[in-house]
């Protein structure tokens, strides 16, 4: 993975960095009494999987509630059978939390209501979030116990769903603050997720990832007490996010940190506004109305001149700006604060300042160029044409879907493009997103534009040094080269050499972290 995409026989590692890279016979020159080897016979060591968005401590603490993206989720009542069964194991006064639903692949093509928790939780307050974080539903108790009551306005950049002018417990967006912030989850737990969310990330091959978004501070306490206390064997580029209404980030900014402060194990990352809503709610903002719906153009949070004044804050602050873009209407919105800040800091131009654009969903030929001109960094997720392509062709339409993610158009271009997943949006498992993005097809086999495909190298990449890059780590990691950390996968077979359809099936037989082996696959 590095510049030249070269590949080599044998490396070596020493304290837990890479020592040497070249052939084996060399490579055995620097072997003595404590040296383990490792005989790949055929198979592919390469460089850990960066995720360059994932919401790592969310996925975690999420891990400990009900999964609702389970292929047995079919129906509403597929959805109350399970709360149901976690209501009958819950003591009294605890939430019950559930994640992952997607009402579009439910029987009734609807979110659940409150109507429907109540029926299975009269007592104990329930909240689901829909699989892509924007949406969630609670039952009458969490909404009592947030204060949410039939008089509540909607707050800016969020909706309260309402039926017959009655709550019907659907919150859209920024509407989702109160219930987040009553049912919030305990250090303990918060703890116990990162833990977990370490575990099976590792056992994908993944090392290194860039938080975007944890909502306050015990669940970033949590991270760093983990990462700096407890040895953690994985990277952390923690982006100060403002979402779902948290001024988190904000209160990064007036600490007086910047981005890069920390050590090998955990940084501080971007400061990270929410320009727009998700891809497959739908509620991102594009320039044309959606194709499913003629009067609607999706959310956004801020006004042109909003965003300029905080694009210009971050870079006072000496942070790195990431914005959450998917709709292209935001990304253009991004793209114009960028304009306006370097126009009045002409410096800021030549500088180094890699700005992150998270998504870059909805990205047509025209914002394309302008990435390139700004030097901004594009951090896409191809893995959810998977899951959510069908709904994007119905949303968006054909033409603006063979615009999304166009990584063929980036790599033209010599814009350095980083993978990701989103997790949990969509799976952390980068198999599944190597190969979205290498043939981009939706679940249902519906092609979501072929021109915009790219080959596995380049996707390869894209998830290593792509991410190292996005983060200012690529001299320290994303290419197994000398002097970098030994962060190291071996596949289970020689990746270079599979068929498209194979990739999927490939497992991940060592992961090694900094030298040492945390995860060694037993069948
Ligand atoms: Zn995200």
């Amino acid at each position: 993975m590095d510049e030249r995409n070269s590949r080599e026989e044998a490396l070596v590692i020493k304290n837990g960095k890479i020592s040497f890279v070249g052939p084996s016979a060399e490579a055995m020159e620097h072997r003595d009494q404590s040296t383990e080897i490792i005989e790949l016979n055929g198979r592919t060591a390469m460089p850990g999987f960066i995720d360059a968005h994932v919401h790592f401590v969310k996925l975690g603490v999420n891990m400990l509630g009900i999964n609702l993206k389970t292929p047995d989720i079919k129906s509403i009542n597929d959805i109350k059978k399970k709360v149901k069964e976690q209501v009958l194991a819950t003591r009294n006064g605890k939430w019950i939390r559930g994640w992952g639903y997607d009402h579009s692949k439910l029987a009734e093509n609807r979110h659940p209501t409150r109507r429907d928790l109540d029926e299975v939780s009269p007592e104990k307050p329930v909240v689901l979030t829909r699989t892509c974080g924007h949406i969630a539903v609670a039952n009458s108790k969490a909404l009592e116990l947030a204060g949410i009551s039939e008089e509540v306005n909607d707050p800016p950049g969020g909706k309260f769903g309402r039926e017959n002018n009655k709550l019907n417990g659907v919150l859209y967006e920024a509407a989702q603050d109160r219930i987040l912030e009553a049912s919030d989850y305990s250090f303990e737990e918060y703890k116990e997720g990162v833990r977990v969310a370490a575990n099976e990330l590792l056992k994908n091959g993944i090392t290194s990832v860039h938080d975007e978004g944890i909502r306050g501070r015990i669940g970033t306490q949590a991270l760093l007490e983990a990462c700096l206390f407890e040895d953690l064997p994985i990277r952390v580029y923690l982006s100060a996010a403002s979402i779902l209404g948290s001024k988190l980030g904000d209160y990064f900014l007036e600490t007086g940190l910047i981005t890069g402060f920390g050590n090998s194990k955990i940084r501080i990352g971007a400061y990270k506004v929410m320009i727009d809503g998700s891809s497959s709610g739908p509620t991102c903002a594009t320039r044309e109305p959606y194709s499913s719906d003629p009067e609607n153009t999706g959310i956004l949070y801020y006004t042109q001149e909003e965003l300029n004044a905080l694009v210009e804050k971050a870079y006072h602050s000496k942070f790195q700006i990431s914005a959450h873009c998917v709709g292209d209407k935001a990304i253009e919105m991004m793209l114009n604060a960028l304009e306006k800040v370097y126009e009045k800091y002409p410096s800021k131009k030549n500088q180094d300042i890699r700005p992150r654009i998270e998504h870059c969903a909805i990205c047509p030929p025209d914002l394309v160029s302008k990435i390139k001109k700004l030097h901004a960094v594009p951090i896409v997720q191809p893995a959810w044409f998977n899951e959510f392509g069908d709904g994007y062709l119905r949303n968006y339409g054909k033409e603006r879907v063979e615009n999304m993610f166009p990584m063929n158009s980036f790599i033209k271009n010599k814009i350095i493009v980083a993978m990701s997943t989103d997790s949990p949006v969509t799976s952390y498992d980068p198999f599944m997103n190597l190969y979205e993005a290498i043939t981009r097809v939706s679940s249902s086999c519906q092609s979501c534009g072929q021109n915009e495909t790219i080959g596995l190298d380049e996707a390869l990449r894209a998830y290593t040094f792509g991410g190292a890059y996005a983060s200012f780590q690529e001299n320290e990691l994303g290419s197994l080269e000398e002097g970098k950390f030994a962060d190291v996968i071996v596949l289970s077979r020689n990746i270079m050499q599979m068929q498209a359809s194979e990739i999927k099936d490939t497992k991940v037989d060592f992961t090694i972290f900094g030298g040492m082996t945390v995860y060694q696959r037993k069948d």
